[in-house]
């Protein structure tokens, strides 16, 4: 078990967790009922945690993390060579080549 990120926010932690599970990485939700006892105990131990179940997965989690905080951004385009549309993230028509202009 590895401790993977720890955070003020439940909802974040919540959504991070569900993430790596979509992924197919083994992770676990921690401290989700210890915020009243902020105060009592050092913040980094009560804050909600995401741990990972396999310690070697730490490089793909947070791959997947950041993929999901930087989604492809900007307007799908069209292709000037044969008119197919490409999301944002693609340089280049998958049909004919041609890269993108604009
Ligand atoms: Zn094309």
């Amino acid at each position: 078990m590895k401790l993977l990120l720890s955070t003020q926010s439940l909802v974040h932690a919540a959504h991070c967790h569900n993430l790596l599970l979509a992924a197919g990485i083994r992770a676990q939700l921690r401290n989700t009922w210890l915020s009243g006892a902020i105060g009592d105990i050092p913040f980094q131990e009560s804050a909600p945690q995401v741990w990972l179940v396999d310690d070697d997965c730490e490089e793909k989690a947070w791959a997947v993390l950041a993929a999901a905080a930087n989604p492809p951004a900007g307007p799908s385009w069209c292709c000037e060579g044969c008119g197919e549309w490409h999301e944002a993230q693609f340089a280049a028509c998958w049909r004919c080549g041609q890269g993108r202009h604009r």
